[in-house]
């Protein structure tokens, strides 16, 4: 199946009088281990979307499958167990997936005692990750003692921790300078090709959606229009 299919989402706000349709039907297929950018002014459905791939929120209406499962439909309990171990999450502000008083080490570790993974695998895969995401120097320093892009790389590898079908960056470059942005970009890629995970990434920087081969654009809830690079730029 697919690693992404959406066919006419809709996720409608209701707050007191008022109705806000965030998704109007939204479309979108995305193939197994594609790296995409979604890209749309503010206000079109981006985060939204984001949250329902996360299985953080359901959509109002349509089929959201991941995997070839449907997500429209899971109980509270059936989506915190789809959010643990199918998806990885990279928000814009690096420290928001770290915990501050834990080493990148610990912090790369921890997810793993969801999946029930005992100490000395969890300590070998985040060894692992870490080295991959080229910030295997950070592993004994805390958060606060990373710079803003080894933050960026720690949180991705956090992500990867327990394997997850998605990967999911939310403006994962926005708070970054350009040398980090790049950085992260490329960690981001490593991650897509490496580790295979299907990858998906909101960004409003038009140069992190020139290192992909394809990209969405979502206009009042809707996909709109979809640009195709041959040789996506490598960001170097
Ligand atoms: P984007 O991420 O592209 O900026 P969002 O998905 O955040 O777009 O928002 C889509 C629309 O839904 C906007 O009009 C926004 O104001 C509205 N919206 C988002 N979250 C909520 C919410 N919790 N309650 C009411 N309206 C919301
Ligand atoms: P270890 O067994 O080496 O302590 P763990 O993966 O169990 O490794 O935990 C890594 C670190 O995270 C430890 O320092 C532990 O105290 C800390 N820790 C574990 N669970 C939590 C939690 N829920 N919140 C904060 N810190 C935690």
């Amino acid at each position: 199946p697919p690693a992404i299919e959406c066919t006419s989402l809709v996720r409608i706000y209701r707050t007191d009088n008022l109705e806000v349709q965030a998704l109007q039907g939204l479309d979108l297929h995305v193939a197994q281990g594609e790296l995409i950018a979604l890209v749309g002014a503010s206000g079109s459905g981006k985060s939204t979307l984001l949250g329902i791939l996360a299985g953080l929120d359901a959509p109002s209406a349509g089929s959201v499958r991941v995997d070839g499962r449907e997500l429209a439909g899971l109980g509270p309990r059936e989506r915190m167990l789809y959010r643990r171990r199918s998806v990885g999450f990279v928000w814009q502000s690096p420290p928001r997936n770290l915990l501050p008083q834990l080493t990148a080490l610990q912090n790369v570790a921890l997810p793993q005692r969801y999946n029930g993974v005992g100490r000395a695998a969890r300590r070998a895969r985040a060894l692992e990750l870490l080295d991959s995401m080229d910030v295997a120097h950070c592993r004994d320093r805390t958060p606060g003692r990373l710079s803003g892009g080894e933050q960026q790389r720690v949180a991705i590898a956090v992500a990867l921790a327990n394997s997850p079908t998605l990967l999911l960056a939310d403006e994962p470059t926005g708070e970054l300078d350009a040398e980090s942005a790049h950085i992260v970009m490329a960690a981001l890629r490593e991650a897509n090709t490496a580790h295979g995970v299907t990858t998906l990434i909101v960004t409003h920087d038009e140069e992190v959606a020139g290192q992909v081969r394809r990209t969405v654009a979502i206009r009042d809830g809707r996909t709109a229009t979809e640009t195709h690079r041959d040789e996506p730029a490598s960001g170097a």
